[in-house]
Protein backbone atom coordinates (compact mmCIF):
# COMPACT_ATOMS: atom_id res chain seq x y z
CA UNK A 1 0.00 0.00 0.00
CA UNK A 2 1.20 3.32 -0.90
CA UNK A 3 1.55 6.70 0.72
CA UNK A 4 -0.20 9.93 -0.16
CA UNK A 5 1.12 12.81 0.48
CA UNK A 6 -0.56 16.71 0.26
CA UNK A 7 1.73 19.53 -1.04
CA UNK A 8 0.87 22.56 0.24
CA UNK A 9 0.81 25.93 1.49
CA UNK A 10 -0.91 29.11 3.24
CA UNK A 11 0.23 31.22 -0.08
CA UNK A 12 0.57 31.06 -3.78
CA UNK A 13 3.57 31.13 -5.68
CA UNK A 14 5.55 29.33 -3.21
CA UNK A 15 6.48 26.21 -4.87
CA UNK A 16 3.88 23.57 -4.30
CA UNK A 17 3.73 23.36 -7.82
CA UNK A 18 7.52 23.07 -8.29
CA UNK A 19 7.94 20.65 -5.04
CA UNK A 20 5.12 18.49 -6.73
CA UNK A 21 7.07 17.76 -9.81
CA UNK A 22 10.52 17.68 -8.25
CA UNK A 23 9.71 15.49 -5.65
CA UNK A 24 7.91 13.49 -8.04
CA UNK A 25 10.53 12.81 -10.41
CA UNK A 26 13.18 12.36 -7.64
CA UNK A 27 11.29 9.42 -5.62
CA UNK A 28 10.80 8.07 -9.38
CA UNK A 29 14.62 8.08 -9.78
CA UNK A 30 14.98 6.37 -6.21
CA UNK A 31 13.01 3.39 -7.76
CA UNK A 32 9.31 3.92 -6.43
CA UNK A 33 6.43 4.06 -8.64
CA UNK A 34 4.58 7.38 -8.18
CA UNK A 35 1.30 9.20 -8.92
CA UNK A 36 1.58 13.05 -9.24
CA UNK A 37 -2.20 14.27 -9.29
CA UNK A 38 -3.23 18.22 -10.14
CA UNK A 39 -5.35 18.94 -7.44
CA UNK A 40 -5.32 22.70 -7.86
CA UNK A 41 -8.43 22.77 -9.90
CA UNK A 42 -8.58 26.74 -10.28
CA UNK A 43 -5.13 27.00 -11.04
CA UNK A 44 -3.55 24.11 -12.44
CA UNK A 45 -0.18 24.19 -14.19
CA UNK A 46 1.21 20.36 -12.66
CA UNK A 47 0.85 19.41 -16.57
CA UNK A 48 2.63 22.30 -18.49
CA UNK A 49 5.76 21.80 -15.37
CA UNK A 50 6.14 18.31 -16.17
CA UNK A 51 5.69 18.48 -20.54
CA UNK A 52 2.24 17.16 -20.94
CA UNK A 53 -0.12 19.90 -22.47
CA UNK A 54 -2.26 17.94 -25.03
CA UNK A 55 -4.22 15.96 -22.23
CA UNK A 56 -7.31 14.94 -23.58
CA UNK A 57 -9.18 13.70 -20.10
CA UNK A 58 -8.36 15.88 -17.07
CA UNK A 59 -9.56 15.51 -12.98
CA UNK A 60 -12.13 17.85 -13.59
CA UNK A 61 -14.07 15.15 -16.27
CA UNK A 62 -13.50 12.68 -13.29
CA UNK A 63 -14.99 14.96 -10.66
CA UNK A 64 -17.75 15.87 -12.93
CA UNK A 65 -18.51 12.32 -13.48
CA UNK A 66 -17.59 12.07 -17.14
CA UNK A 67 -15.18 10.02 -16.98
CA UNK A 68 -13.35 7.17 -15.21
CA UNK A 69 -10.10 7.58 -13.42
CA UNK A 70 -7.96 5.10 -14.98
CA UNK A 71 -8.87 7.39 -18.33
CA UNK A 72 -7.17 10.37 -17.09
CA UNK A 73 -3.87 8.69 -16.17
CA UNK A 74 -1.10 9.81 -18.33
CA UNK A 75 2.44 8.10 -18.62
CA UNK A 76 5.44 10.99 -18.42
CA UNK A 77 8.64 11.11 -19.82
CA UNK A 78 10.02 10.68 -16.59
CA UNK A 79 11.25 7.35 -15.18
CA UNK A 80 8.01 5.77 -13.06
CA UNK A 81 6.06 8.66 -12.99
CA UNK A 82 2.55 8.61 -13.84
CA UNK A 83 0.56 12.22 -13.84
CA UNK A 84 -3.54 13.39 -13.45
CA UNK A 85 -3.59 16.60 -15.03
CA UNK A 86 -6.12 19.18 -14.53
CA UNK A 87 -7.92 20.96 -17.27
CA UNK A 88 -7.55 25.05 -17.35
CA UNK A 89 -10.68 25.84 -18.82
CA UNK A 90 -13.83 27.79 -16.99
CA UNK A 91 -16.23 25.36 -18.33
CA UNK A 92 -14.57 22.40 -16.81
CA UNK A 93 -13.90 24.04 -13.46
CA UNK A 94 -17.66 25.20 -12.94
CA UNK A 95 -18.70 21.54 -13.52
CA UNK A 96 -15.87 19.68 -11.33
CA UNK A 97 -17.32 18.47 -7.98
CA UNK A 98 -14.32 19.22 -5.54
CA UNK A 99 -15.75 17.71 -2.78
CA UNK A 100 -15.06 14.21 -5.19
CA UNK A 101 -11.51 14.57 -4.78
CA UNK A 102 -10.55 12.34 -1.49
CA UNK A 103 -13.15 9.24 -2.59
CA UNK A 104 -11.39 9.88 -6.43
CA UNK A 105 -7.69 10.34 -5.23
CA UNK A 106 -7.69 7.87 -2.18
CA UNK A 107 -8.21 4.66 -3.37
CA UNK A 108 -5.19 5.33 -5.90
CA UNK A 109 -2.76 4.28 -3.47
CA UNK A 110 -3.20 0.86 -4.19
CA UNK A 111 -1.38 1.22 -7.36
CA UNK A 112 1.59 3.66 -6.51
CA UNK A 113 4.32 3.61 -3.80
CA UNK A 114 3.61 7.36 -3.50
CA UNK A 115 0.73 9.73 -4.34
CA UNK A 116 1.81 13.14 -4.90
CA UNK A 117 -0.72 15.96 -4.92
CA UNK A 118 -0.49 19.18 -5.86
CA UNK A 119 -2.54 21.39 -3.58
CA UNK A 120 -4.25 25.20 -4.06
CA UNK A 121 -3.22 27.31 -1.44
CA UNK A 122 -4.93 28.30 2.20
CA UNK A 123 -7.81 27.21 3.83
CA UNK A 124 -10.62 27.59 1.30
CA UNK A 125 -13.08 24.63 0.47
CA UNK A 126 -10.98 23.78 -2.75
CA UNK A 127 -8.17 23.86 -1.08
CA UNK A 128 -9.06 21.78 2.34
CA UNK A 129 -10.68 19.16 -0.18
CA UNK A 130 -7.66 18.73 -1.94
CA UNK A 131 -5.13 18.69 1.19
CA UNK A 132 -7.53 15.82 2.61
CA UNK A 133 -6.94 13.33 -0.26
CA UNK A 134 -3.95 13.06 1.55
CA UNK A 135 -3.01 10.53 4.59
CA UNK A 136 0.44 12.90 5.22
CA UNK A 137 1.08 16.71 4.64
CA UNK A 138 4.50 18.47 3.53
CA UNK A 139 4.16 22.27 3.73
CA UNK A 140 5.57 25.01 1.58
CA UNK A 141 7.16 28.32 2.95
CA UNK A 142 9.13 31.14 1.54
CA UNK A 143 11.39 32.68 4.16
CA UNK A 144 9.48 35.71 4.77
CA UNK A 145 7.03 35.43 7.75
CA UNK A 146 3.48 35.98 6.38
CA UNK A 147 4.00 33.87 4.71
CA UNK A 148 5.83 31.16 7.18
CA UNK A 149 2.38 32.26 9.83
CA UNK A 150 0.21 31.50 7.26
CA UNK A 151 1.77 28.64 6.69
CA UNK A 152 1.88 27.42 10.09
CA UNK A 153 -1.57 27.74 10.08
CA UNK A 154 -2.62 25.35 7.69
CA UNK A 155 -0.37 22.80 9.11
CA UNK A 156 -2.32 23.29 12.34
CA UNK A 157 -5.62 22.53 10.43
CA UNK A 158 -4.41 19.75 8.84
CA UNK A 159 -2.99 17.58 12.04
CA UNK A 160 -6.34 18.64 13.56
CA UNK A 161 -8.01 16.85 11.16
CA UNK A 162 -6.07 13.64 11.42
CA UNK A 163 -2.97 14.43 8.36
CA UNK A 164 0.19 13.43 9.85
CA UNK A 165 3.10 16.48 9.41
CA UNK A 166 5.99 15.65 7.44
CA UNK A 167 7.25 18.51 7.79
CA UNK A 168 8.16 22.32 6.16
CA UNK A 169 10.29 22.90 2.68
CA UNK A 170 12.21 26.10 3.00
CA UNK A 171 11.38 27.26 -0.65
CA UNK A 172 13.46 29.92 -2.27
CA UNK A 173 15.89 30.70 0.32
CA UNK A 174 18.86 33.72 -0.48
CA UNK A 175 16.37 36.02 -2.11
CA UNK A 176 16.48 38.85 -0.16
CA UNK A 177 18.86 39.86 3.04
CA UNK A 178 15.85 40.05 4.71
CA UNK A 179 14.80 36.31 4.25
CA UNK A 180 13.73 34.44 7.78
CA UNK A 181 16.65 31.98 8.70
CA UNK A 182 16.19 28.17 8.50
CA UNK A 183 16.61 27.79 12.50
CA UNK A 184 13.95 30.93 13.08
CA UNK A 185 11.73 29.30 10.64
CA UNK A 186 11.89 26.17 12.32
CA UNK A 187 10.92 27.71 15.71
CA UNK A 188 7.85 29.08 14.29
CA UNK A 189 6.72 26.36 12.15
CA UNK A 190 6.96 23.80 14.92
CA UNK A 191 7.23 21.02 13.12
CA UNK A 192 10.30 20.09 11.14
CA UNK A 193 12.12 21.77 8.49
CA UNK A 194 12.46 18.97 5.85
CA UNK A 195 14.87 20.74 3.55
CA UNK A 196 16.00 24.33 2.09
CA UNK A 197 15.56 25.15 -1.44
CA UNK A 198 17.66 28.10 -2.63
CA UNK A 199 16.41 30.67 -4.65
CA UNK A 200 17.82 28.78 -7.97
CA UNK A 201 17.17 30.48 -11.57
CA UNK A 202 18.01 27.07 -13.01
CA UNK A 203 14.30 25.82 -11.33
CA UNK A 204 12.72 28.71 -13.27
CA UNK A 205 14.70 28.02 -16.49
CA UNK A 206 13.48 24.36 -15.64
CA UNK A 207 10.00 25.60 -15.54
CA UNK A 208 9.96 27.07 -18.82
CA UNK A 209 11.38 24.10 -20.79
CA UNK A 210 8.73 21.84 -19.19
CA UNK A 211 11.65 19.76 -17.48
CA UNK A 212 11.76 19.96 -13.63
CA UNK A 213 15.07 21.12 -12.56
CA UNK A 214 16.01 17.87 -10.41
CA UNK A 215 16.22 16.25 -14.72
CA UNK A 216 16.84 19.73 -16.44
CA UNK A 217 20.05 20.48 -14.29
CA UNK A 218 20.81 17.89 -11.94
CA UNK A 219 24.10 19.34 -10.66
CA UNK A 220 22.08 22.59 -9.50
CA UNK A 221 21.58 23.81 -6.17
CA UNK A 222 17.44 23.52 -6.62
CA UNK A 223 18.28 20.08 -8.15
CA UNK A 224 20.50 18.91 -4.88
CA UNK A 225 17.80 20.50 -2.22
CA UNK A 226 14.78 18.10 -3.95
CA UNK A 227 16.56 15.11 -3.79
CA UNK A 228 17.55 15.37 -0.77
CA UNK A 229 13.54 16.18 0.35
CA UNK A 230 12.89 12.80 -1.88
CA UNK A 231 15.60 10.65 0.57
CA UNK A 232 14.03 12.22 3.24
CA UNK A 233 10.62 11.58 2.74
CA UNK A 234 11.59 8.13 1.94
CA UNK A 235 13.44 8.12 5.74
CA UNK A 236 10.28 8.80 7.82
CA UNK A 237 8.64 6.13 6.34
P1 LIG B 1 2.80 27.46 -6.28
O1 LIG B 1 2.43 26.17 -6.94
O2 LIG B 1 2.98 27.32 -4.81
O3 LIG B 1 1.85 28.57 -6.61
P2 LIG B 1 5.05 27.42 -8.11
O4 LIG B 1 5.67 26.10 -7.85
O5 LIG B 1 4.22 27.58 -9.32
O6 LIG B 1 4.24 27.91 -6.83
O7 LIG B 1 6.25 28.48 -8.11
C1 LIG B 1 6.02 29.86 -8.37
C2 LIG B 1 7.18 30.41 -9.20
O8 LIG B 1 8.38 30.39 -8.45
C3 LIG B 1 7.46 29.62 -10.48
O9 LIG B 1 7.77 30.51 -11.51
C4 LIG B 1 8.67 28.78 -10.11
O10 LIG B 1 9.48 28.48 -11.23
C5 LIG B 1 9.40 29.71 -9.15
N1 LIG B 1 10.23 28.98 -8.15
C6 LIG B 1 9.80 28.02 -7.29
N2 LIG B 1 10.81 27.59 -6.52
C7 LIG B 1 11.92 28.29 -6.91
C8 LIG B 1 13.30 28.30 -6.49
N3 LIG B 1 13.75 27.50 -5.51
N4 LIG B 1 14.16 29.15 -7.12
C9 LIG B 1 13.70 29.97 -8.11
N5 LIG B 1 12.43 30.00 -8.54
C10 LIG B 1 11.54 29.18 -7.95
MG1 LIG C 1 0.75 25.67 -8.05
Amino acid sequence: MGRLISIASGKGGTGKTTTTANLSIALGKLGKRILAVDADLTMANLSLVMGIDDAETTIHDVLAGEASISDAIYQTSFENVDLIPAAIDWEHVKRADPRKLPSTIKPLKEHYDFVIIDCPAGLQMDAMNAMLSGEEVILITNPEISCITDTMKVGIVLKKAGLAVLGFVLNRYGRSENDIPPEAAEEVMEVPLLVVVPEDPKVREATLEGIPVVEYAPDSGGAKAFMKLAEEVVRIA
